[in-house]
């Protein structure tokens, strides 16, 4: 079997929400979010496992996320960050959404098409990328709130990093903006559920601590990842492995080559930073990652396993963002199509 194997752990991802659901409040719902297809692992398989779980709700980027989303999601409530757009509205029905108004427009346009149908709004308390600005809604929050928003919810910019002073300054807007409403609101996503109680609000929205991503680092790892043994030859000194020559043997050296590169997700930057694994043995990647193959240096080993592994126990989706000088966010969205995925 030529493909990489991509192993997901459904209990692992149900775990993750038990343990962010324990850390706040038991008056707190704590939701899911399961935007860009559950971050790669796929809503579908995802979905019904965070029901059993105990999850009420979840969260999608997008109307036709939300479209893809309900047939898995029973009668879960299914918010949209992406509001109601234009040619929203048919959607939003047929799939019973629950679009978060984002802009005077989307608000006029949800009453307008859709009046009497469940909404939320979401506030913009300080990252100027999607909300309600601070103007508009002191000119909308009286007929907004007269019609019952389902949520109140904003989003932090630097919940990561959890000494920043923009997360306690949100939190003072947040409050300024909707103290005194007689509705759920929610702050927190997997970050802000750390940040602790004040920053937990009504409901959590936690996405990639459900998947094993920072800055959850207590999460069970969800995804392992591994790449068959293609071929492994010997090379000598002074020979060049893979494009652009970019690494020459030292000593006469085994190298095994690797079935997946970056058209499967495993960006190129990572290049020669990266490692795989044999069991417990880190081994280098040398050369360029390629698109579909990557080769390995498997010297040290006594035998060359039938696969390495690339996402595990010993390397997290953090650690390997980190070769490639991204987040694990970017690591998870990415995982390729070609995998042969296997979900336990
Ligand atoms: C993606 C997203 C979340 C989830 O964030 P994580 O950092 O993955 O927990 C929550 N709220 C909003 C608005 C988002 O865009």
């Amino acid at each position: 079997m030529g493909a990489g194997q991509l192993t997901i752990d459904l209990d692992a991802i149900a775990s993750n929400w038990a343990a962010l659901n324990a850390l706040s409040d038991d008056r707190v719902e704590t939701a899911a979010v399961i935007k860009a297809d559950a971050y790669g692992l796929s809503a579908r398989m995802v979905a019904p496992r965070l029901r059993e779980a105990g999850v009420r709700t979840f969260f999608v980027a997008t109307a036709e996320e939300g479209v893809a989303l309900r047939p898995v999601a029973g009668d879960a409530d299914i918010f949209v960050f992406s509001g109601h757009m234009d040619g929203d509205t048919e959607l939003v029905e047929r799939a019973d959404l629950i679009p978060l108004l984002n802009a005077p427009e989307q608000v006029t346009r949800h009453f307008s098409k859709s009046a009497g149908r469940p909404f939320g709004v979401q506030l913009d308390t300080g990252m100027n990328r999607l909300g309600i600005e601070h103007d508009d809604w002191r000119a909308l929050s009286s007929e907004l709130m007269d019609a019952g928003p389902r949520l109140v919810m904003s989003h932090l910019a630097c919940a990561d990093e959890p000494d920043h002073p923009m997360n306690a300054q949100q939190l003072r807007t947040f409050h300024d903006m909707t103290d005194g409403i007689a509705h759920r609101r929610s702050l927190a996503a997997t970050g802000g559920i750390l940040l602790g109680p004040e920053y937990h609000f009504e409901m959590t929205r936690p996405g990639v601590g459900l998947y094993g991503g920072l800055p959850f680092a207590d999460a069970t790892p969800v995804v392992q990842l591994d790449l068959p043994v293609i071929q492994t030859r010997i090379v000598r000194p002074f020979e060049t492995v893979g494009y652009g020559n970019s690494w020459a043997a030292k000593v006469e050296s085994c190298i095994a080559t690797v079935s997946s590169g970056y058209a499967d997700g495993l960006i190129r930057a990572m290049g020669p930073k990266a490692t795989v694994w044999a069991g417990a043995t880190p081994c280098p990647v040398v050369g360029r990652v390629s698109m579909d193959l990557i080769t390995v240096d498997v010297t040290h080993l006594s035998t060359v396993p039938d696969k390495l592994t690339i996402l595990g126990s010993e390397q997290k989706v953090d650690d390997l963002a980190d070769a490639a000088g991204t987040i694990g966010y970017e690591i998870l969205t990415s995982l390729g199509a070609r995998y042969q995925r296997t979900y336990v």
